[in-house]
């Protein structure tokens, strides 16, 4: 029988959409489960309608960079909100959402054996993206630093990737990581692909996009989306920023494997830009809001997590239980009822994490599944032996790096 490429054969399934699969299973048996393994936050947003939308435009194929009206209030939007000068027809490609915006500039940028240093936890679909580009990820710990990024750096390094706000933790990048981020890709002469796609999610101006310290882009490439800022996931819409030369190739990739997003979204959404922003942004805020009182509860609980204001994730610690992450979620889902990723989807060093969404079930169930993921860890660690309900309300296993 004729084999797959064994390097698409190699590919891990999203660890995300799996745990997200077997959720759908559940609730179609009809059985109740709290869904704290979504990577959304549900906001309400009216639907304006598409009458007086321009037609017959809508039936057909847009321009290959995106609706020009569309991707002049993005480049509108990312030099308002965050002082990135952007060229609306040369140095912006609106597609199919940010995950294949990404892998359209790995494609871009990487040849065979090319190494992509990617920062764990990461979004679990840079290392896989990478491999499908015949590329080579190199993993950074999560206890490694921006500031120990060198010693990572090879003669094969061709670029970093950063997820500012980062999806799990929250964490937030500041201006001296940036900097020495980009001080490090232009020594190096590599590219750095800044992932922003939750960059809405904060109730301060603390976000700096990449693409602020290098307004030239001689060497960043800014992806983002409407998924999360705009709670729009499914209409999957979102952009690449990059210079010029690197667009136009960007482009031709968009051509052969994508053409166009869908071009009625696409006018829908330029028309309807700023007031879906202005309906988001207050429930954002509430989202951001809740995961701060969700962090006080589960400092109340003795529980760790990885320290971030962002997103509406938490990427807690499972240290003291004896299970594997996978084993871990496995059991939460099967035998309590709750769902949550398995940290090892988001880097082999984060076995000892799971991630916890918070954006789509209410403050009090989400309480509840919280206390149920709490219970577990106590119950495995005493089954493990680990330590005892003390050390574990403590945390006095869990390394410095935690909150
Ligand atoms: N980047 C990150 C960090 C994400 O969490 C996601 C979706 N979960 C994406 C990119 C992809 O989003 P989309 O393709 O819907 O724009």
């Amino acid at each position: 029988m004729s084999a797959p490429a064994p390097h698409v054969a190699e590919i891990a399934e999203a660890i995300s959409i799996r745990y997200n699969n077997l959720v759908y299973d559940k609730k179609a048996r009809g059985e109740d489960v709290i869904v704290l393994s979504l990577g959304e936050a549900f906001f309400e947003i009216p639907l304006f309608g598409f009458d007086g939308l321009p037609m017959p435009d809508g039936y057909h194929y847009s321009h290959s960079r995106g609706v020009p009206g569309l991707r002049a209030k993005l480049a509108d939007y990312y030099a308002a909100n965050y002082q990135v000068p952007v060229d609306p027809a040369r140095e912006i490609i609106v597609t199919s959402g940010s995950k294949i915006a990404i892998h359209m500039s790995l494609m871009a940028i990487l040849s065979p054996g090319d190494e992509v240093l990617v920062l764990e936890p990461a979004w679990v679909s840079y290392t896989e993206q990478v491999k499908l580009c015949h590329g080579v990820p190199v993993m950074v710990p999560y206890d490694r630093g921006v500031f120990e990024l060198e010693e990572f750096i090879t003669a094969r390094t061709r670029a970093i990737i950063v997820n500012n706000p980062n999806n799990p933790s929250g964490k937030v990048f500041t201006m001296e990581e940036l900097e020495h981020l980009h001080a490090l890709v232009d020594q190096n002469n590599l590219f750095l692909l800044s992932d922003e796609a939750y960059s809405e999610f904060l109730l301060d101006d603390s976000f700096i996009s990449a693409g602020a310290l290098d307004p030239e882009k001689k060497h960043t490439i800014v992806c983002n989306s409407m998924s999360k800022n705009y709670g729009m996931s499914g209409w999957r819409l979102g952009y690449v920023i990059a210079r010029p030369s690197l667009t136009d190739q960007i482009l031709k990739i968009n051509q052969h494997l994508v053409t166009c997003p869908s071009t009625i979204l696409q006018h829908y959404l330029e028309r309807s830009f700023d007031e879906i922003l202005d309906i988001t942004r207050p429930q954002i805020d509430a989202v951001v809001r809740r995961r701060q009182e969700l962090a006080a509860y589960m400092d109340g609980l003795g529980m760790s997590y990885l320290p971030g204001d962002s997103t509406f994730y938490f990427f807690v610690s499972i240290a003291p239980s004896g299970l594997t992450s996978e084993e871990f979620c496995t059991r939460l889902l099967t035998d309590h009822g709750v769902s949550t990723v398995p940290g090892i989807g988001y880097g082999c060093s984060c076995d000892r994490f799971i991630r916890v969404s918070v954006g789509a079930e209410s403050m009090e169930r989400t309480c509840r599944g919280i206390r149920l993921v709490r219970d577990l860890i106590a119950a495995t660690a005493v089954e493990a032996s680990v330590l005892d309900d003390d050390a574990l309300l403590g945390g006095a296993l869990l390394g410095e790096a935690l909150v």
